[in-house]
């Protein structure tokens, strides 16, 4: 059985815990490797090699930072199959899908080799007389990074581009599930040329990411992954004094206004709900139909849900492929089966597909509910699945209010051709990422992702100029070079003359 290890001091190790976790092709539903679960010795091993490495990498000029950047984007380009094949192999998401995914991690490296330009500081010459004053920022020292298992190259590339390029060194924990993109993204970056012991890949579930929450030695960590956890992360790491941003789950809402393409917002609501089986943080799961066009909206989606090409990854012709894991796709069965029972009418049904030489896959096909309430779990809860819940409403202030009640605020959209109802749709909602007839929002590497309310705990969201500056502690610098002449000591509140 193939065996996935660590990525330690440049070298690939298996640490000293025997504990394996096991990683499944979903499409067929076999075990196709082991990977090592790190414990705290191993954890605490690789942060004592990223701290001594930080002595040299923290001091190099971010032009040379921003060189090996250059060259890891050409390797990426370069290994752009190899690393999109991964993806499907663990993932088991479409290989098209797989290959966008890879390229939004890839933008992110793009504006890390941007890096002497956005970390520059400020100056002021004579804040006071003959005196001058400037800020500028510093790497914090080792930061960590922990991922979930629905974009195993993009959320690392969130993250570790922009903080080894700010100067820090990396320590990061993959999801145990798919961990085999974030090992050859580090072999990667070490043939760009960084230095050993600057990205370290750790795997491993909670021993490893507790050892890392207690570790004195970690100033930042970096999350994203499911709620319940992502405050866990958040209350622990800053227990232990450390700056945090963690990144949550999500129930994302698309409104689709009567005045709207109605084709164009039953387009985007398909990709949205059930690209990458729904298994995205921006994923649209809940479609609120405003006025009279609930009717119209359900018969045409129901009609291409229906319609909806699953199969393997790799198949050109899937549209959507399976689900991560086994025990995932039980989840996601069992909150179709409590939509059933909450009353909710279930106007495709996806539970029972089967696909032939591919039974054991963890698939099922789309879901599509029509008259959900907003009292039903399956409405309140995040499903992660390819579950698209229709919920009917009066009035765009309808829409707008219940959008503004729900506990998630990552991602939310608005159909219509109403340019007022648009503006005041992205001036009121309190969501972090707004489409305008967009249906994913999901923001460019040079601006920043992060949602609200408790799908973020924490201060900044990530990459683009919100990554830079939770990656580096500001410093201001106030100088004056007197000439030979001396003044007495002062008690007063200094002020500038
Ligand atoms: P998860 O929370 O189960 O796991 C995320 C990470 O936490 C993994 O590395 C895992 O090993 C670790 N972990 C799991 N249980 C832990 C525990 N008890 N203690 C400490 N660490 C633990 O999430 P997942 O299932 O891998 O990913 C799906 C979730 O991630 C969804 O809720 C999705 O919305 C969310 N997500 C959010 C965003 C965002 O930007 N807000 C982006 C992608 C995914």
């Amino acid at each position: 059985m193939n065996l996935i290890q660590h990525f330690v001091a440049g070298k690939h190790l298996s640490g000293s815990s025997d504990i394996r976790g096991k990683v499944f092709d979903p499409s067929t539903g076999e075990q196709i490797s082991e990977v090592s679960l790190a414990n705290k010795v191993d954890v605490d091993e690789a942060i004592k090699v990223a701290k001594k490495a930080f002595e040299s990498w923290s001091v190099k000029p971010a032009l040379q930072r921003a060189r090996v950047m250059f060259k890891f984007k050409n390797l990426i380009e370069k290994n752009s199959e190899e690393l999109t094949k991964i993806i499907v192999k663990e993932h088991g998401k479409v290989y098209e899908d797989a290959k966008g995914s890879l390229q939004r991690g890839l933008e992110v490296v793009e504006f890390a080799c941007g890096i002497p330009q956005v970390i520059k500081g400020e100056f002021s010459e004579n804040v006071g007389t003959n005196v001058d004053s400037w800020s500028m920022r510093q790497p914090l020292g080792v930061v960590a990074g922990i991922t979930p298992f629905n974009f195993p190259a993009m959320v690392p590339m969130w993250m570790f581009p922009i903080a080894i390029a700010c100067g820090n060194t990396f320590i990061l924990k993959p999801s145990e599930k798919d961990p085999s993109c974030s090992i050859m993204l580090a072999q990667l970056l070490k043939d760009a040329g960084l230095p050993d012991g600057v990205l370290n890949v750790v795997n491993g579930s909670k021993e490893a990411v507790d050892a890392i929450l207690e570790n004195k030695d970690v100033k930042a960590v970096s999350f994203v992954g499911s709620t319940p956890i992502a405050k866990y992360i958040y209350e622990n790491a800053a227990k232990n004094e450390k700056r945090v941003q963690a990144l949550g789950g999500a129930k994302n809402h698309l409104v689709v206004m009567p005045d709207c393409d109605l084709d164009g917002a039953v387009d985007g609501l398909m990709g949205a709900a059930y690209g990458s089986a729904g298994e995205r943080c921006m994923a649209q799961s809940v479609a609120v139909a405003v006025g009279e066009v609930g009717d119209e909206l359900v018969s045409r989606i129901s009609k291409k849900v229906e319609n909806l090409k699953v199969g393997p990854g790799m198949d050109k012709n899937s549209e959507m492929g399976p689900l991560v894991t086994k025990d995932h796709l039980k989840k996601v069965r069992s909150y179709v089966d409590l939509g059933v029972q909450e009353g909710a009418d279930l106007i495709v049904d996806g539970r029972n597909l089967k696909l032939q030489g591919y039974e054991n896959g963890f698939f099922i096909g789309g879901c599509l509910f029509d008259n959900v309430k907003k009292n039903m779990r399956i409405y309140k809860e995040e499903i992660f699945g390819p579950v698209l819940s229709v919920i009917r409403v009066k009035s765009f202030d309808e829409a707008t209010k219940l959008i503004n009640e729900h506990e998630f605020g990552n991602g939310v959209s608005i159909y219509t051709k109403d340019g007022d109802a648009g503006r005041t749709f992205a001036n009121k909602i309190q969501v972090g990422m707004v489409g305008i007839n967009v249906p994913i929002p999901v923001p460019m590497a040079f601006h920043s992702f992060g949602g609200w309310k408790r799908s973020l705990f924490g201060d900044s969201a990530m990459h683009g100029t919100e990554g830079v500056r939770f990656y580096t502690k500001l410093k201001t610098i106030t100088s004056r070079w007197p000439s030979g002449v001396r003044s007495d000591p002062e008690f007063v509140m200094p002020t500038m003359k």
